[in-house]
């Protein structure tokens, strides 16, 4: 019977430790999933890390999967409830952290259903407005929605996204509501901007710094504390100094797997997380859109899951303070 008790035990240990072995398997591709729209932010994020990342992790490909809505919980729950043999991760951004506060009900648990592989940039936001927006500056902005309450179009990428968060923040601060017209990302929602369908949006500059530097958008603030340095958005005040006190929003990205992801293959990925984010063709593609790539501490797993833990700890009374609940 002790006999029996060990072999099977001895099977299992070989069977796991080949698994681990043999991952990424030959042909099969590593999948990431972007809870958001193509196009938008986290997607753009996604996909020069896939094209970085692809070589380290030795994976004949590495393809972006977009399972957008409900502000990237459709898609991270995808992942939360996926296969964890490695092959399906999860790039998502603030939102682990703010979902938990903004959504009533949540279908996945944030610190205990995901494997933590590393944080990978912060990026932060604008305030734009549609180009026929006749406010040409943050004042001038304040006296348009001043002017204009009650019939002012707020775009999001849903429920429970930065966007959304951004957005909230900026009405609570300015005590003006606006009517939200959520998307499934903000790539969706830059279209309608650009049609003059929606007025305003908060976005990522990685969505925003192509469109204020053709001039097609107009842009009015960063949510930062610092002002950027990126050269064509360092002229925009931060939100802070133009008198929405306090204002601050920074998005972080992170990645991802399935809780119960053999723990060598999530070092493997790590170590390929870590290598694409040195390099120099990633960096140049992020850093021209105002990204900054984490290079502290939080790239390891356990720092990444504590960064997460305080996130979630910092929004939630903020967001409950705000009175800013999302359904
Ligand atoms: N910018 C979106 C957000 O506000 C995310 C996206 O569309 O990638 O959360």
């Amino acid at each position: 019977m002790m006999k029996l008790k060990l072999l099977t035990l001895g099977l299992i240990a070989t069977a796991t430790t080949a698994f681990a072995a043999d991952f990424p398997i030959k042909d099969k591709p590593v999948t990431i999933v972007v809870p958001f729209t193509a196009g938008g932010p986290t997607d753009r994020v996604a996909r020069d890390l896939a094209e970085a990342i692809r070589a380290p992790l030795g994976a004949t490909a590495v393809v972006i999967e977009n399972a957008a809505g409900a502000g990237s919980s459709i898609g991270s729950n995808k992942v939360a409830k996926a296969n964890p043999d490695g092959h399906t991760l999860l790039l998502n951004h603030i939102g682990m952290a703010t979902m938990p506060s903004l959504l009533r009900t949540m279908p996945f648990k944030v610190e205990t259903d995901f494997e933590y592989l590393g944080l990978i940039n912060e990026v932060p936001m604008t305030l734009v407005g549609k180009p026929t927006l006749p406010a040409n500056n943050y004042k001038e902005l304040t006296a348009w929605i001043n002017a204009n309450k009650g019939k002012i179009n707020l775009g999001n990428a849903g429920t429970g996204s930065a966007s959304h968060l951004c957005g909230l923040l900026f009405q609570s601060a300015l005590q003006v509501d606006m009517t939200t017209i959520p998307y499934k990302g903000t790539a969706p929602a830059m279209n309608d901007l650009l049609g003059g369908q929606i007025d305003l949006m908060c976005d990522q500059t990685t969505n925003t710094t192509g469109q204020i530097e053709a001039k097609k958008i107009k842009a009015y603030a960063v949510t930062t504390t610092k002002r950027l340095t990126t050269p064509s958005l360092k002229d925009l005040p931060t939100l802070a100094e133009s008198g929405v006190k306090d204002f601050q929003v920074a998005i972080w990205h992170g990645l991802y797997a399935p809780k119960g992801t053999p723990a060598d293959v999530l070092t493997k990925i790590n170590a390929a997380l870590k290598t694409a984010m040195k390099d120099p063709g990633f960096i140049k593609k992020q850093e021209g859109l105002g990204a900054v790539i984490v290079t502290d501490k939080r790239l390891e797993p356990a720092e990444h899951k504590k960064y997460v833990a305080s996130e979630i700890a910092k929004w939630s009374p903020i967001i409950k303070a705000a009175g800013v609940y999302a359904d």
